[in-house]
C-alpha cells in the first residue's frame, strides 16, 4: 500500500475524538510530502536535528512534534517552531523550555511523560514525581510552557491484556490530573499509542495516536 492510502486507512478508523500524528522519523522528505500531500498536518519526530532540517523545507502549516527524549541543551533548536513536546518528564527540562520559548515570546505545549511499561528503559516519571512536579512553585511561575496532557508508552509485548492494564493506568492519572488547578495547567491531551497497540489505547481513552510504520513503513533504525 501507498504512504497514501495506509494513511487514509487509519485515519478514516479513528473516532473524531482522537488526534493522528503521523511519526517520520527516519524517512525522507518525500514521503512525508506524500503525507502532505494527503492531508496530513501532524508529524513527529524523535530527534531534534532531523525535525529542524525537515521542518526548514516544509510547508509552514505543519504541526511538528517532537515524541522522542529531549536532552535539555537541544530545546533551543525547536523552541521557536515546535507545536507539542510528548515527552516532557522533568522540572528540568521544563525550566529549560520555558526560557527558550520565552526568547520568541512563545507558549509552547507540553505532555508529562509517564512511566507505565514493566521495563526500566522507557523514560517518564511515576506517580509521586508527577504529583510534586505539578504542585512544586516552581512550576506555578513558568509562564511560556503549558502542560496540556500525558504521554505514555506501553510494553513492548503480546500480552494485550498487559497493555490494556497500563494504558488504563494512564488514563486514570490523566482523568485525576484534571482536577488539578494551574494557570499553566489545561489537561486535554492523553496520547498513548503506536502502530501495534493504538486501538486497545483508544479503547482505554487515548485522544492522541502516534503512528508510524503502519503508516510509512518499517524502519531500518529506531
Ligand atoms: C517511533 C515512535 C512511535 C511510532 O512507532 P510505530 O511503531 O512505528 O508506530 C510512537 N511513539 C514514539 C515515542 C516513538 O518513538
Amino acid at each position: 500500500m501507498s504512504i497514501k492510502q495506509s494513511l487514509l486507512e487509519i485515519k478514516n478508523s479513528l473516532p473524531e475524538t482522537v488526534t493522528l500524528v503521523a511519526v517520520s522519523k527516519t524517512k525522507p522528505v518525500s514521503d512525508l510530502e506524500e503525507a502532505y500531500a494527503a492531508g496530513q498536518r501532524i508529524f513527529g519526530e524523535n530527534k531534534i536535528q532531523e525535525m529542524t532540517q525537515k521542518w526548514e523545507v516544509m510547508p509552514k502549516d505543519i504541526q511538528w512534534h517532537m515524541i522522542g527524549h529531549v536532552q535539555t541543551n537541544k530545546v533551543k533548536y525547536m523552541a521557536e517552531y515546535v507545536s507539542l513536546i510528548h515527552g516532557v518528564d522533568s522540572l528540568k527540562l521544563l525550566k529549560e523550555i520555558n526560557k527558550q520559548a520565552k526568547k520568541y515570546n512563545r507558549v509552547i505545549n507540553c505532555l508529562l511523560q509517564m512511566h507505565i511499561a514493566e521495563e526500566s528503559t522507557k523514560f517518564g516519571l511515576d506517580l509521586e514525581e508527577l504529583n510534586s512536579l505539578v504542585s512544586s512553585d516552581v512550576f506555578k511561575t513558568l509562564e511560556n510552557i503549558k502542560v496540556v496532557g500525558l504521554m505514555g508508552m506501553a510494553t513492548f509485548t503480546d500480552n494485550q491484556n498487559q497493555v490494556k492494564k497500563e494504558f488504563g493506568t494512564l488514563k486514570e492519572v490523566f482523568s485525576s490530573l484534571q482536577s488539578t488547578k494551574s494557570t499553566n495547567l489545561d489537561v486535554k491531551i492523553l496520547s498513548m499509542g503506536m502502530s501495534g497497540d493504538y486501538k486497545i489505547a483508544i479503547d482505554q481513552g487515548s485522544t492522541m495516536v502516534r503512528i508510524g510504520s503502519s503508516i510509512f513503513g518499517s524502519r531500518n533504525y529506531i
